[in-house]
């Protein structure tokens, strides 16, 4: 299987952790009949059809991983969008928006023996703008006498138009040491991705109870499950199994080593969470429901969302909750943590054990949602149905437009959507509401961002 051919070089953990780094990505843009599915296959040394071939606005993008002179990188073909009543141009464009978007490098195909057409035009000044390297590929220079169609294409002002053909393969060698010299090693776009047990951070202020959690999950005599990189390193991880499924605490040194600092304890405390974070899926915050809410809490969970990690919120010490407390509580979660309303909650008691067993269904729903992606097709019928029914309001006698948007990546989902002018703080708040009444998206956090057409 693909995956591991991958992490052959990359190094594994003895309990199976490993760490992929996020290969570069190469998205391949162009009209219909450019060459473009042959140069994929060319490329992937393949030499099956497209992957599927549905009318309509249904096919996704499509990734597939490649590999050149012993480097690995990711080719992603954006040209999923069927021309719609609005034409080729349309589709063409929004392939390179969002090649550009979620590329590290676009590989940009031109017929030769065509020549540029209107539609290659209209993209190219997206594609000279975008910060990222544009690869001009002119394809179907099928031998020698035909390479004078490539020369023409200096003109478009994308640097050196390389002569390939797809079918034959001519060039197309030539083309990819080229690419190599234009990609990164590691992505600057996608993420890294963690194999092997998932991982999660478990943080809350001091005395909330983290440590009693950690043990009762892990069960006392596992209290230190590898003494080596407890001695070595600060941060130690522990494996435990929970609800069937072997999860990893990431930096859990921190919980067990009770710190007593005086100065400066938020600081450090707000140092570990965020380093924490850095390694974990997905973050536990542990509140202590006999005292009340604080700013504390709350700049954890928001230092959470920043991280963009999925999210389970466990209320703790429920053993001591009287019915007093228990109303306040309620309003305190309302108040406070209205804005993570969407966070599965556990109410638990580290100390007798109650509910534990909850955390694990929590844990799985925040990383399905996290993991989610939604393809381009749905989203985009969404966004038509949404905006039809609310349409932006106006301003200054002009309303700005959504053209369309994609997922550009999961964990957490984020949605890019290209638009004439910017869209209202407000109107992008009722995206987001929108989308997670569609889709849940229950335990993670999503995030829309905007890029505005000129
Ligand atoms: P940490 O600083 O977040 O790791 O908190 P600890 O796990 O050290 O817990 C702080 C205090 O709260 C200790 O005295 C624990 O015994 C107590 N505690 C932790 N969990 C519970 C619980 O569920 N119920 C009750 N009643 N006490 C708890």
């Amino acid at each position: 299987d693909d995956d591991v051919e991958l992490l052959q070089g990359h190094e594994t953990d003895a309990d199976g952790t490993y760490l992929m780094p996020a290969l570069p990505v190469l998205a391949i843009v162009g009209r219909p009949n450019v060459g473009k599915s042959a140069l994929v296959n060319r490329i992937i040394g393949r030499r099956e059809a497209v992957v599927e071939d549905t009318p309509g606005v249904t096919r996704d993008r499509v990734s597939y991983k490649a590999e050149w002179g012993g480097r690995w990188f990711t080719l992603v073909d954006t040209g999923g969008w069927e021309p719609d009543a609005k034409g080729i141009d349309r589709s063409v464009a929004q392939q390179a928006e969002v090649a550009i978007e979620l590329a590290d490098a676009v590989l940009f195909v031109v017929d030769a023996n065509v020549g540029a057409t209107a539609t290659d035009e209209r993209v190219v000044p997206m594609l000279r703008q975008s910060d990222k390297p544009v690869i001009l590929a002119a394809n179907k220079v099928d031998d020698a006498v035909q390479e004078p169609n490539a020369a023409v294409l200096w003109s478009l002002g994308l640097g050196e138009p390389r002569p390939v053909s797809a079918v034959h393969g001519r060039g197309v060698a030539d083309l990819l040491d080229h690419i190599m010299t234009q990609l990164p090693d590691v992505s600057k776009v996608a993420k890294e991705e963690y194999g092997g047990p998932r991982r999660v951070a478990i943080l809350g202020r001091p005395n909330v109870g983290k440590s009693s959690l950690l043990n009762k999950a892990a069960g006392e005599e596992r209290v230190v499950v590898n003494p080596l990189a407890g001695t070595t390193r600060d941060p130690i991880d522990e494996q435990v199994e929970l609800g069937g499924h072997i999860w990893r605490f990431v930096d859990t040194a921190g919980i067990r080593r009770k710190v007593h600092l005086q100065q400066g304890a938020d600081f450090y405390a707000s140092l570990r969470t965020t380093a924490a974070l850095e390694k974990a899926e997905v973050a536990v915050v542990v509140i202590d429901v006999i005292e009340p809410i604080g700013v504390q809490d709350v700049r954890i969970v928001d230092l959470v969302l920043e991280s963009g990690r999925a999210l389970v919120l466990a209320f703790n010490k429920w053993d001591e909750l009287g019915d007093e407390r228990r109303w306040q509580l309620e309003r305190e979660i309302e108040q406070d943590l209205a804005h993570v309303a969407w966070a599965p909650r556990v109410n638990i008691s580290a100390k007798t054990g109650r509910h534990l067993e909850k955390l694990v269904p929590a844990l799985l729903t925040s990383l399905e949602s996290w993991d989610t992606r939604i393809p381009t097709g749905k989203f985009n019928a969404f966004l038509a149905e949404l905006t039809q029914e609310f349409p932006h309001p106006l301003r200054g006698g002009k309303q700005p437009r959504i053209l369309f948007g994609t997922q550009a990546q999961s964990r957490p989902p984020t949605f890019v959507l290209f638009t004439t002018g910017f869209l209202d703080p407000g109107y992008r708040r009722f995206i987001q509401r929108r989308l997670r009444e569609m889709y849940g998206f229950v335990g993670s956090p999503i995030v829309v961002n905007m890029r505005v057409r000129e």
